[in-house]
């Protein structure tokens, strides 16, 4: 039943285009140094061992890497994302304030 909700894998395939595989790439890249960096954190906190601040930053520039390939085959500078973070998170934390309330009502969703 749910099968049939499946999009036809040969028609994803003939539709693809190089700036489809492209992006598909380095999202694969983004998820999968974000694992990477999640064992980090994870062995350090779980097992209790020192962090491998290290590994982190290998990690965070392999993050970087892939985040940089998205943005040059969408052709948005790395300013414009930042900007646009800082403008939500404008939105969602008055004076740029945390608290637990605006982060469960995400004002900038409104
Ligand atoms: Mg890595």
């Amino acid at each position: 039943m749910v099968a049939a909700l499946h999009k036809n894998p040969e028609q994803i395939r003939s539709e693809l285009t190089a700036s489809d595989c492209n992006l598909i790439h380095a999202a694969m890249g983004v998820s999968g140094e974000a694992g990477e960096l999640l064992d980090a954190v994870k062995k350090a906190v779980i097992y209790r061992i020192p962090l491998n601040v290290e590994n982190v930053i290998e990690e965070l520039g392999d993050l970087e890497f892939f985040m940089e390939q998205i943005r040059a085959e969408l052709g948005i500078p790395r300013e414009e994302t930042l900007a646009a973070n800082m403008a939500k998170l404008a939105k969602r934390y008055e004076n740029f304030k945390y608290s637990n309330a605006a982060a469960q009502a995400r004002n900038d969703k409104a």
